[in-house]
């Protein structure tokens, strides 16, 4: 006897199929942003300018002076499983933010997409897509570079339209994302507008291409981001350890917070939350915080892309180190020395 019922295997279609993946890669107008202005930085831009309206909701726009798409090649970006950045024979030599060539797949399922680009040689192209259906290639007006205008974002997915928190909260949020790719790129510079009810917006954040060394630029960036305070107060780090580099700037035990929402932490370029880490900086300021106050730092870590698997989450916060003692060590020793050294300095000349 064979039920009626039985159930039927069925293959998704494409539709279908990138909704699900951009439940994974966008969570939040952040997330679209963050996977925007990521494609801007891989593609070389000096400089990027972001305008949003409604908490990214109803508009997210990213343009940027970088190498542009070819005509032919913009159905190819769109495409799921696409990417310019990676053969696929090396998962773990990742160079770039983005190598899963899903992001614009995802924002063009769940949104209104059009991708405007102009790459040196060709005539300037776009492309549109509404819930995964792309429209043919147009000819388009665009010096250079390329604009990504998101619109409706979620429209074509109800149930993730109603999670969606206040203007405000996506606002901050997508500011927090922007301050994080900006420190990690002092030589970009950075536009964050908000365009909310049409005109000319009104800008929320903008920080300037820094030039200099790797410590004046960034500690030009992390003023411009945290504030001159910080800047002030805080210590450069500068420590190898075996194939393993940390850098940046932590602060003063006295310019802490009362939670740890100033702990900006990357590696290899890529801003990171992970638990491992911000332990380690727990641990670091230990014998000079009490307990209820938390360090402020940016700090860098890099080492060869083999040592690091970026590959654990799609979203691409999360990082796993093939020697996590050693991550952990170099960041507890250097943290350690650089705050007994300033202790030593202010207590033998009396200072502050
Ligand atoms: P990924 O970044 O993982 O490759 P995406 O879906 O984000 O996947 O982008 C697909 C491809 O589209 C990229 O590999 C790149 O070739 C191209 N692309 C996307 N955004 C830009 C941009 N701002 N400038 C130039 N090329 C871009
Ligand atoms: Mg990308």
């Amino acid at each position: 006897y064979i039920s009626d019922a039985r159930p039927i295997i069925r293959q998704l279609d494409e539709s279908a199929i990138n909704r699900i993946a951009a439940g994974e890669v966008v969570e939040r107008p952040a997330s679209a942003v963050k996977e925007l202005v990521e494609n801007a930085i891989d593609a070389g831009a000096t400089r990027i300018a972001i305008d949003i309206a409604e908490g990214g909701k109803t508009l997210i726009r990213v343009s940027d002076d970088g190498c542009g798409i070819a005509p032919e090649d913009l159905p190819l970006a769109l495409a799921r499983h696409a990417t310019s950045k990676i053969d696929g024979s090396d998962l773990l030599n990742i160079h770039s933010f983005g190598f899963r060539g899903e992001a614009l797949a995802s924002l063009g399922a769940v949104g209104r997409l059009s991708l405007t680009s102009r790459a040196a040689g060709h005539d300037a192209a776009r492309i549109r897509v509404s819930g995964s259906r792309i429209e043919p290639v147009q000819p388009a007006a665009l010096r250079s570079g390329t604009v990504v205008e998101l619109a409706d974002l979620f429209f074509a997915t109800p149930a993730r339209l109603k999670f969606m928190r206040t203007d405000r909260a996506e606002t901050q949020a997508i500011n927090d994302v922007v301050k994080r790719l900006a420190m990690a790129e002092p030589s970009i510079g950075f536009t964050l507008r908000d365009v909310s009810g049409g005109g000319e917006g009104r800008v929320t954040f903008r920080a300037d291409a820094e030039t200099g060394d790797l410590f004046d630029a960034l500690h030009h960036r992390l003023a411009r981001i945290l504030g001159r305070d910080f800047a002030e107060n805080a210590l450069k780090i500068d420590a190898t350890r075996e194939e393993l580099r940390l850098f940046g700037y932590a602060a003063l035990p006295t310019y802490s917070r009362g939670a740890a929402v100033a702990q900006y932490l990357f590696v290899n370029g890529r801003p990171v939350r992970d638990r491992m880490l911000t332990g380690a900086l727990r641990a670091a300021y230990a014998d000079f915080l009490s307990r209820e106050r938390h360090p402020v730092a940016a700090l860098f870590l890099d080492c060869d892309p083999t040592l690091v698997d970026v590959n654990v989450h799609p979203a691409k916060s999360e990082v796993r180190f093939r020697d996590p003692g050693l991550a952990r060590g170099l960041i507890v020793s250097a943290l350690r020395h650089a705050l007994a050294e300033a202790g030593h300095r202010s207590s033998t000349t009396g200072g502050q």
